[in-house]
């Protein structure tokens, strides 16, 4: 059985950067073409996967976690205050994601 190999550090490092340049192409994409912004994000999320390499917080909230579609605030997320979680809520799939507070 192969043993599993962690990727090396500069690895990971590329596959960050890419990451947040995929991002950055869905956000210019999002106003004329949600479905290419979607294969955008569909995108950063494999390069991340690939290195096993997780998305840092900022970035985590710039995408639904159900539906991988693009996340702007004002049109097509809703974000609310609980008592101790922030609730983001897709409103393309009414997915809930929550983020503690810090
Ligand atoms: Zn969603």
């Amino acid at each position: 059985m192969r043993k599993y190999k962690p990727a090396s550090p500069e690895k990971k490092k590329i596959a960050l950067k890419e990451m947040k340049e995929y991002l950055s192409k869905a956000e210019s994409y999002f106003s004329k073409d949600k479905v290419m912004a979607a294969k955008y994000v569909q995108k950063a999320r494999r390069s991340g996967m690939r290195y096993k390499v997780s998305f840092p917080k900022t970035l985590k909230k710039k995408f639904c976690k159900h539906c991988h579609s693009y996340l702007k605030q004002g049109v097509n997320v809703t974000v609310r205050t609980n008592k101790s979680n922030v609730v983001y809520t897709c409103k393309e799939c009414k997915g809930v994601m929550r983020f503690g507070y810090n």
